[in-house]
């Protein structure tokens, strides 16, 4: 092999210019601007606006979203840099960054018309929170079991019913809202639509009081009788199952970078914990137990780093990426599970309180394995594709 052709085979890890400068900027803003904050958000369950609007001016709200609407005209593995990077101090920021780039404005940037684009995109770019609402109560693994009806209008549609679970719903002003036009036609007649919070019959419901991720808020929608206009449909009336499908087998890849960065921060802790904390006169970090835990750990982040890049440059390559974001969804986040565990036992009685960070941390991964299809949602994905 030339010199040549070994270097259009980069390493799979290897960050590209703009890339380092993404990730230092993004480590930087979250070791001194989010990392103060991260119990307080924590208890109090909420994300101050003056994090969000700074979130913005850091320009991580509008990755994709291009230049010419104000954004920052990145790839999708601009947005798992930042997602990774946020998470590993807060998987918090990291989901509602994770939610406004991945699937919001993802599925804009797919789906919307021109129209559409000039409308939503700037505002996403500059001040405005996106939400992903699909799930209800009576339709989770089976979202295309949805209830909420979209009746035609000859201005628009008209929406109504509710959905259960929308991440940002507090923050949010802008909502990608998936209702069914022709129940007879099941999933054909999914159809994706654009809400805006001020629009009539739309609210915001209870929030839930959440084990994990607590800052981030997860809500229900009410929509009676919503008017929605004709405009404000993302692809054609009925094709929103594949929306759905689509910006979610993306999302996961994010999903994926929420649970390798909340695995980084938790090692990071252990790592400086151990060298630190004393027992039988030397460091713990000197019994080669704990080494071989660290290093188990370190293995273990090193292989689910792996599955979410590769589906992550999959995807910006441009070639078939399915499988690959299952694998890095379920791998990383079981992944994300032990190695919580491990820095909270590592930590010892210090790993059970909230004065020290990685309860949070064990609290927060769990999520990983649930939203955005849960882990037996991703083996049956796998499953079918190496069953033929
Ligand atoms: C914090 C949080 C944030 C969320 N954010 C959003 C959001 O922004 N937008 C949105 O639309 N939704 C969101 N969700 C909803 C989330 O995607 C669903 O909770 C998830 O898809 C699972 O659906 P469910 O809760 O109805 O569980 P169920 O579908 O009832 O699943 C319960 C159990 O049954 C298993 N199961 C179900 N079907 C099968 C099957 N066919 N084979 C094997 N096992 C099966 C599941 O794996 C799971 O273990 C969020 C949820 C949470 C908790």
């Amino acid at each position: 092999m030339t010199q040549q052709q070994a270097e259009t085979v980069p390493p799979l890890t290897r960050l590209t210019e703009d890339e380092i400068i993404l990730r230092d900027s993004v480590r930087a803003f979250a070791d001194a601007q989010i990392r103060p904050l991260v119990r307080e958000m924590d208890e109090h369950a909420k994300i101050p606006r003056t994090l969000l609007d700074a979130l913005f001016d850091l320009g991580v709200m509008g990755i994709e979203v291009p230049e010419s609407y104000g954004g920052a005209g990145g790839r999708f593995f601009h947005a798992v840099v930042a997602v990774e990077e946020l998470s590993r101090v807060d998987p918090s920021i990291g989901v509602l960054v994770d939610v406004q780039n991945t699937l919001v404005i993802n599925a804009l940037l797919r789906w919307g018309t021109d129209d559409v684009k000039r409308r939503y995109l700037p505002k996403l770019a500059a001040k405005m929170v996106g939400a992903y609402a699909l799930s209800e109560a009576g339709s989770g693994s089976d979202a295309f079991a949805l209830a909420t009806r979209a009746v035609a209008t000859p201005d628009g549609y008209v929406l109504t019913g509710r959905k259960l679970w929308i991440t940002n719903g507090n923050e949010a002003d802008l909502f990608i809202v998936f209702a069914n036009i022709n129940p007879e036609a099941g999933y054909r007649g999914i159809s994706a639509f654009i809400v805006e919070r001020g629009f009539p019959g739309f609210t915001v419901g209870k929030k839930e009081d959440k084990l994990g991720i607590r800052a981030s808020s997860t809500c229900e929608l009410i929509l009676e009788e919503c008017r929605v206009p004709a405009a404000n449909v993302l692809g054609e009336p009925g094709t929103g199952y594949k929306v759905a499908i689509e910006t979610l087998n993306e999302g996961r890849i994010g999903i994926g970078a929420q649970m390798i960065g909340l695995s980084k921060g938790a090692l990071e802790h252990a790592i400086q914990y151990t060298k630190e904390r004393k027992q039988f006169g030397k460091a713990i970090a000197d019994f080669q137990a704990v080494q071989f835990q660290l290093a188990r750990a370190a293995v273990e982040l090193e292989a689910a780093t792996l599955t979410v890049y590769n589906a992550a440059r999959l995807r910006d390559a441009g070639r078939p990426f399915l499988t690959e974001a299952a694998i890095c969804k379920i791998y990383s986040s079981e992944v994300a599970e032990r190695i919580t565990s491990l820095a909270v036992n590592l930590f010892g009685g210090n790993g059970f309180v909230k004065e020290y960070p990685v309860e949070k941390l064990y609290r927060d991964q769990k999520i990983g394995q649930i939203y955005e299809g849960t882990s037996n949602l991703q083996l049956q994905t796998i499953a079918k594709q190496i069953l033929g």
